[in-house]
């Protein structure tokens, strides 16, 4: 089942009011298995909202619409959808109630205002508002469903959960599952080529890839008759992404590499150090953001310079005359000596140029080494932060903490 939402509001196209409303409703119907495939936003103005209303019903199954159902003049949802609908607008004796109790609550009287709150077009069921005046509305023939909610946004979501989610329950007819498959180390464009032969009919299961800060994103999204025909559809498919890009993948659902790397240690049984120099205690952070994290990260060592390099971490002095501090001799002194002052089974080391100045031809800004010290030998990596990440150090040294992890 296709959506469309239509955010109606000039202090939306004017941009004074950020649109929430429609992002909101979008994650929400996902959920009863509609599919947002557009969003509209529009002014307060009949013409404009009266075309919006007509294109969204001959293209989607749901067009659900916010906004512009208050008294005022300028609110002009229902007598456009009336009119798109083909219906005469009638006074609701339900809603009439609903506004007549409200302002007996406040012992106020309804203005003649309100009454127009209370038209609703013929044959429209209410949807009540717990947290208003003006209650939604719900029109549906053989073709489409029409929806109107509220504008002031805790309206709309009160309105939402209280009368319009019981009935997207009881209509809906499909089962939606969505999984975000993480990648590090390959770019958007590339995966996006890939994509075309590993899955020629990319429909349902729909991937589509996100760039997210230097890493891709494959977001797969499954819709089926049934919870289980949904996962039955996006197993295999994930299985086929993560079997095609295995040097890349590290996470279903996971936003950053510290999740999988701390897990995969503490199911392993493995502690972990870090010796720190060009990330500044970036990757201790990391470590130490996951609750339970002492269960395998012992601690970290920050050496910025070289004599702290020397008396914390036992790097030699020949080794930094020799090779300099950014050199992979370096790292790997460091991640050694990590390892001994922790008595870990792992240690890792970081050592490179942040930026934004400094640096030259042959050891550039954003130029990083990596060590890992291990029970069976000590490895080290060369990193190379992008043009894009070596303008700003934050970039060049979250850059080098994801490379060390990867
Ligand atoms: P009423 O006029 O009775 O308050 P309404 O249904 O006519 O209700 P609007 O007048 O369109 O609603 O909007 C009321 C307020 O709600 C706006 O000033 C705006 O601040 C907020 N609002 C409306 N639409 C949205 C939206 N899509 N996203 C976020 N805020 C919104
Ligand atoms: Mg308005």
């Amino acid at each position: 089942m296709q959506a469309e939402i239509i955010a109606v509001g000039s202090e939306l196209t004017s941009g004074h009011v950020l649109n929430t409303n429609s992002a909101w409703l979008a994650q929400q119907v996902e959920d009863y298995g509609l599919k947002v495939v557009s969003h509209v936003t529009v002014g307060d103005a009949a013409d404009q909202l009266e075309r919006s209303l007509r294109l969204a019903l001959d293209r989607a199954d749901w067009v659900i619409v916010t906004g512009g159902l208050g008294p005022t003049y300028d609110d002009i949802t229902k007598e456009v959808a009336a009119k798109v609908w083909g219906q005469p607008l009638l006074l609701s004796d339900e809603a009439m109630a609903h506004i007549d109790n409200f302002f007996k609550d406040r012992s106020q009287k309804a203005t003649a205002n309100n009454k127009k709150q209370a038209m609703v077009p013929k044959g429209a069921e209410i949807l009540a508002n717990p947290s208003g005046l003006a209650p939604g509305i719900w029109l549906k023939n053989e073709e489409a469903t029409l929806v109107l909610l509220p504008g002031p946004p805790h309206e709309m979501k009160a309105t939402f959960e209280a009368s319009l989610a019981p009935r997207l329950a009881a209509t809906a007819q499909s089962a939606i599952r969505r999984h975000a498959l993480h990648f590090y180390g390959i770019g958007e464009a590339e995966v996006d080529s890939r994509l075309d032969d590993i899955l020629p009919d990319n429909s349902n299961p729909l991937v589509a890839p996100y760039a997210k800060g230097g890493e891709v994103e494959l977001q797969v999204t499954a819709y089926g008759p049934s919870d289980q025909a949904a996962e039955d559809l996006i197993k295999p498919v994930i299985q086929t992404l993560i079997d095609h890009f295995k040097d890349y993948f590290y996470g279903i659902d996971v936003d950053h590499l510290k999740y999988p790397v701390s897990q995969q240690l503490a199911r392993g049984k493995w502690s972990m150090a870090s010796a720190e120099s060009c990330t500044g205690g970036l990757i201790s952070k990391w470590f130490t953001d996951i609750p339970g994290s002492s269960a395998y990260f012992a601690g970290g060592i920050c050496t910025y310079t070289e004599k702290a390099k020397q008396y914390f971490l036992q790097v030699q002095a020949d080794t930094l005359a020799k090779y300099g501090a950014v050199s992979a001799q370096t790292a790997a002194e460091m991640a050694d000596g990590a390892r001994a002052a922790f008595q870990t089974d792992l240690a890792i080391s970081t050592t490179g140029i942040a930026g934004p100045g400094g640096g030259s031809p042959e050891k550039p800004v954003g130029l990083a080494y990596i060590g890992l010290a291990t029970p069976t030998g000590t490895f080290t990596w060369h990193f190379q932060a992008n043009a894009l990440q070596t303008k700003h150090r934050s970039a060049v040294r979250d850059a080098v903490g994801r490379a060390a992890l990867f």
